[in-house]
C-alpha cells in the first residue's frame, strides 16, 4: 500500500501532461522533465511566474537584474533559464527557496552558481540532512552547492528592482521552514506549497507541517492582502484573494468535520468510507485525493485540551519574533502597496 502510494505520489507530482516520461527502468522524482515546456505568466507589474514540472516559479525582473522563487527539478533548469533570458537577459541575482522539497529546490546546485541561495534556516537544515521517506521516496543529504548560503529566522527584506521584497517566515503549515515572499510594488503574493489552489494541499507532518498552523497562517494572510493582490500559489494556477479564501474556507470546513468525527469516536477506516461533501469533490482530483486528505487530517488534529494540543498550540505561538514580524509584514504589506 505505501509503495502504491509512493507511485501515486511520484506520477502525480508532476500536473503537466507533457511531463509523464516514459517509465524506462528506475526513473526517479528528477528524471521527469522530458517534453516538459516552461510557460511564462506576467503576473503583475515587474512579477511574472513560471510554470513547468513542479513548484510554480515565481521571477522579479528589472533594471538590478533578476530573483527567482523556486526552482523545480535540476534536468529542467536549462529550459527555466532559457525562459528567465527571454524576460529579462540581466544577471540572476538571488534564488529563494520558499521550503526544502526536491520539486521546489531541484535546480539549486545549478542557479545557485549564478546567484545566492536564500531560504530559512529549516530549510538548510532538512536538505542538509535529507529524509527517510518524503512521499515514498529516500532523499539523500544534497550537496553542498545546493545548499542555501544566506538563511534568515523571522523575516527578510531585498530591495531590489525599485521595490521592496518582503520575505515572511509562518511557522508549522505546510513544513516548518515555510517562506511567503511579498512583492511590495507589483503586489504579488508567492505562498509556496502553504497554498494549492483549487485542490487538497499535501501537509508534511514529518517536516513539522500542521493542518491548524496552516489554517492560522492563511487567515493571517487573508487579513492583510492588499485589494487586487495576485497570488502565486505552489501548486495550481495564478489566484486572487477570493480564491486562497475558498482555499481557507475548505481548510476549516474539512478539518472541523474530521474533529467532529474524532470527537464522536469514529475510527480512520469509518471516517474515510463517511467521505467529503460533495462540494470538495474536485478538490481530490490532484496529488492529494479525498482519502489522503482525510488521513492527513486525521494525523494532523489533536483533540482540544490534551496535552499534545497544548504544546502544539505553544509551539505555534512560542515564537515572539515571529509572530512580531507577521504582524509587522501584515502592517508593511498594507502601507507600502497603498504607499504606491
Ligand atoms: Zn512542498
Amino acid at each position: 500500500m505505501r509503495k502504491l502510494f509512493a507511485l501515486i505520489a511520484v506520477l502525480s507530482l508532476c500536473p503537466a501532461p507533457a511531463a509523464r516520461a516514459h517509465a524506462h527502468g528506475h526513473r526517479g522524482p528528477q528524471d521527469r522533465s522530458a517534453g516538459v515546456e516552461i510557460k511564462t505568466t506576467k503576473a503583475a507589474g515587474n512579477v511574472y511566474m513560471l510554470e513547468g514540472s513542479g513548484g510554480n516559479i515565481g521571477v522579479i525582473a528589472g533594471p538590478d537584474g533578476l530573483l527567482i522563487v523556486d526552482d523545480q527539478f535540476a534536468p529542467l533548469a536549462e529550459k527555466i533559464r532559457a525562459a528567465l533570458k527571454a524576460i529579462n537577459p540581466g544577471p540572476l541575482k538571488f534564488i529563494l527557496n520558499t521550503h526544502w522539497h526536491f520539486d521546489h529546490t531541484g535546480g539549486n546546485a545549478f542557479f545557485g552558481r549564478e546567484g545566492a541561495l536564500v531560504a530559512h534556516a529549516n530549510v538548510r537544515r532538512r536538505l542538509a540532512v535529507g529524509a527517510e521517506n518524503l512521499v515514498g521516496q529516500r532523499i539523500p543529504p544534497a550537496p553542498k552547492e545546493a545548499l542555501p548560503v544566506i538563511t534568515y529566522d523571522s523575516a527578510m527584506q531585498f530591495h531590489f528592482n525599485g521595490e521592496e521584497i518582503r520575505v515572511i517566515h509562518f511557522p508549522a503549515g505546510h513544513t516548518d521552514g515555510d517562506s511567503v515572499i511579498f512583492f511590495t510594488g507589483s503586489n504579488v503574493i508567492h505562498m509556496g506549497d502553504d497554498f494549492f489552489a483549487g485542490r487538497f494541499p499535501f501537509v508534511d507532518i514529518d517536516s513539522g507541517g500542521s493542518v491548524e498552523g496552516l489554517i492560522r497562517n492563511i487567515g493571517q494572510i487573508i487579513a492583510q492582502a492588499p485589494a487586487g493582490v495576485r497570488i502565486i500559489p505552489g501548486h495550481g494556477p495564478l489566484s486572487t484573494v477570493e480564491e486562497l479564501r475558498t482555499y481557507h474556507a475548505m481548510l476549516q470546513e474539512t478539518s472541523g468535520l474530521i474533529r467532529q468525527r474524532m470527537q464522536q469516536g469514529r475510527t480512520l477506516e469509518q471516517i474515510k468510507a463517511e467521505g467529503l461533501p460533495e462540494k470538495w469533490k474536485s478538490w481530490g482530483t490532484g496529488f492529494i485525493n479525498t482519502e489522503r486528505w482525510i488521513e492527513t487530517l486525521f494525523r494532523s488534529i489533536k483533540p482540544a485540551g490534551t496535552a499534545e494540543a497544548t504544546k502544539e498550540f505553544g509551539d505555534l505561538f512560542g515564537n515572539q519574533q515571529a509572530g512580531l514580524a507577521r504582524d509587522e509584514f501584515a502592517a508593511r504589506c498594507t502601507s507600502a502597496h497603498h504607499a504606491n
